[in-house]
Order: structure tokens, then sequence, then C-alpha cells
């Protein structure tokens, strides 16, 4: 039963894999009056925006923007803008995440190939090497961080992979952007996507884009202005009209560009949450950043290790943002989750697939990527784990997390 009296909405503390508390600053920022799209104060946070997101990809990418939509809709927008019908494609898949890659592409009528790991796995890079070679992709498509196995794919190497076998590269960081160290250029990736709603710490609604100077042409080859827009200046490219209007990556660059070309109407508002997300990430620095979500998840395993809990999937791999640990034999693992929300405010993670019902999954992200966020949650788990009849010594799991964010 919840409490007389309580706040209506409740305040809870979200330490999923996402979506996670959003920064106030962001809310705040969200809650400033609209702008046109074309108001010049939009289009020069527009390209604020750009600027502010390219050290946050890694990239140098002129061509970074939003695709407005979870971030599932600049995984779309890519992937349907790069592959055609009929196209050979390859995905690496060791998660949910690398099944929806491999959906999307089947939808847009590709024909998809995969190099897989098992869950809690990643794939080795040789045989990714080996699978190009193999299948001569024209796309090849990848998670960074998979949210639903915690793995987090190695990159270094790939886009030299890909660019020797005239493969165009594409990477989800949506549950990495702002949280672990996204690296478009270095990696050689062509076009990344990610959302707002895990580190960046805002809410889910908009997906930052970094596009290739490759990628682009390819794109531009593709590119068909709507019909009630065109003027007598507009050529299309000779290449296969791309499967979407809303997704179709030319035109929303036509947009984003000094065309200024009519597309989509901007959501606006989701911009403003980007961009203050995106400014919240460059005042507290990349480096320190990444070393406080890599301290989260020392402390996070740390904690949930000293309850006796045994964390799913390959230690070399582990995101530093989202940890899963088994539920124990004879836990009620919903039991567990409802007691977490209904007595402290908690929400945790399920699972999918394979690992639907075995294991939770604890996020310290972005906004909550705090080691008092993480001690609480701990201390939660802790007391309810006791209730449900799971025991361990009282307070191990605080003490350990503790230790591990100090370094100790
Ligand atoms: C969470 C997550 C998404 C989420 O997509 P939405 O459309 O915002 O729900 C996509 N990809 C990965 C790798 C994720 O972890």
């Amino acid at each position: 039963m919840r409490n007389v009296g309580e706040i209506d909405p409740p305040q809870r503390l979200l330490m999923g894999p996402g979506p996670i508390n959003a920064h106030p600053r962001v809310l705040r920022a969200m809650s400033a009056d609209l702008l046109g799209q074309f108001d010049p104060e939009m289009t020069t946070y527009m390209n604020e925006v750009m600027g502010l997101y390219r050290p946050i990809f890694g990239t140098e990418n002129p061509w970074t923007f939003l695709v407005d939509g979870t971030a599932r809709a600049g995984i779309e927008a890519a992937l349907i803008s790069l592959a055609s019908p009929g196209d050979t494609v390859l995905v690496v898949n060791f998660g949910r995440f690398g099944l929806l890659l491999s959906e999307i592409f089947k939808r847009i009528g590709a024909h998809v190939e995969t190099v897989d790991a098992p869950w809690g796995e990643v794939v080795p890079l040789d045989a990714i090497a080996a699978a190009i070679e193999r299948v001569g992709p024209k796309v090849v498509a990848t998670p960074h961080g998979d949210t639903s196995t915690t793995m987090a794919q190695p990159l270094e190497g790939l886009g030299v992979l890909c660019r020797e076998a005239g493969a165009l590269l594409y990477v989800d960081t949506t549950a990495t952007l702002g949280g672990m160290e996204v690296a478009a250029d270095r990696w050689g990736a062509d076009i990344v996507t990610a959302g707002l709603q895990k580190c960046l710490a805002g809410p889910s609604g908009s997906a930052p884009i970094t596009v290739s100077a490759r990628a682009a042409d390819h794109i531009q080859r593709r590119k068909h202005v709507e019909q009630g827009l065109r003027t007598g200046d507009h050529d299309d490219g000779d290449g296969i009209i791309i499967g979407s209007n809303y997704f179709d990556l030319g035109m929303i660059m036509d947009y984003w560009s000094d065309k200024r070309l009519n597309h989509h109407t901007e959501a606006t508002t989701m911009l403003y949450g980007a961009r203050e997300c995106a400014r919240i990430v460059l005042e507290e620095g990349l480096a320190t950043r990444f070393a406080r979500h890599t301290a989260s998840g020392r402390a996070m395993s740390a904690g949930l290790r000293a309850m006796g809990l045994r964390l799913f999937g390959d230690d070399r791999y582990r995101m530093t943002n989202v940890t899963a640990a088994y539920i124990p034999e004879g836990v009620d693992g919903e039991a567990v989750r409802r007691r977490m929300r209904e007595d402290f405010e908690i929400e945790i993670g399920t699972a999918f697939g394979p690992l639907a019902g075995k294991v939770w999954r604890f996020g310290a992200m972005g906004y909550n990527a705090r080691k008092h966020k993480i001690l609480i949650t701990l201390g939660a788990l802790e007391a309810v784990l006791r209730a449900e009849g799971h025991r361990s010594s009282a307070g191990c799991a605080v003490d350990a997390a503790l230790d591990a964010w100090n370094g100790i």
C-alpha cells in the first residue's frame, strides 16, 4: 500500500538499464517557451547542438545533428538511409539490440548475415573480419553497449576492416554515449546514433546522430526531395530512393544545413533538452564523466557480489553503467522489484529473451551514476533480499561498494 498523502507523481530513483532520472537542468531547459523551427534563434540553437555533440561522439563530422524520436528513430534513419532492398548487410549480434538491427534490416528488404556471440560475451574482431570476408557486406552494423546483456563490444580496428572491404559501418551507442568513450572517428564509424535517456541524462525522444563524409555522399546519391517542396534547383540523386520519408537522412540533413529545407516540424522542446544534456556533459568533461561511470560500475558490482550475488557476463567486457546479477535460487525476482519500488521508490531492471526471469539489471547512468544513489540502492536491496529470504550480513554491500568507489 502506498503512503497516505503521497506526492503525485511519485519521485522514483530509476536504477535500471534506462530510462534514468533526467538531470534537473534538462527538465528546466525543456520548460522554455516554443520557437518556430526557422526562427533565427532556433537555427542558432541547431548549429550549437551540432557543435556540442561532435566532441561527445568523438568526431569532426560536420553532419552531427538530431533525429526526432527515441533512439530507435536514429537507428532506423541510419539503417534505411544506408541499406537498400537486396543489399547484403552484416550484423554483429551479441544481444537484443543486435537482433533489433537484424529485424530493421529485414524490414528494409536487405539480405541479413550475422556474426554472433552468446549473450554475456562479445564478438572477437577476427570473427568479424572473417565474416566480412565471407559475406562481402555493403553495411556492417553493431551495437556498442548492449544493455540487454551488459556487454560492450570492442570496436577498435573495425572501421579499417570495413573500409578495406568497401562497407559502411554503423554503431548504436544509445547505451554508452556520455558514459563510456565513443570514438566515431578513431573507430572509423560512418554513422553513430544514440538516445538521451541513458548516460546523457535526458528523457527519451531525441536521437543524436553523426554521419561521416563517406556516408553523407552515399545518402546524397539516394536523396529525393519531397514533391511539395521542390523548386527548379533540386537535383535528386540517381541512387535507389530511401524507403522512408520521415527517416530520409538526406532530407533531414537538408533541414539541418544552411538550406533549411522544410521536412518535419522540429521537436523544439526535445532540442532544448538534447542541447542541455550535451552542455552538462561537456561542462563536467568527458574524462571525468567516464571515470564517474567506471567508479559507479565498480561500486555496484562490488556491492552485489558482497551480498553473494553472481554477476552475469564476461567481466572483461562489462559496460560500466549497467550490471546484471543472477536472481538467487528460491528468490522471487518480481517480488524483489515490487518491494524495491513500493518500499524504497527505487526501480531496478528486469531482463529480456533468454535472460528473462534469470537476472536483474542495475543501472548507474548519467545523473544517477553517483555514489549516494548506488549506496542507497544497495542498502535497499540488502533489506529487500533479507525480507525475501536471501541472507547476507547486514551492511556488507554498502561497505563493499564504498571501498570500491574509493578504489580500495
Ligand atoms: C536502450 C537502448 C535503445 C533504446 O531505444 P529506444 O528507441 O530509445 O527505446 C537502443 N539501443 C540500445 C543499444 C539500447 O541500449
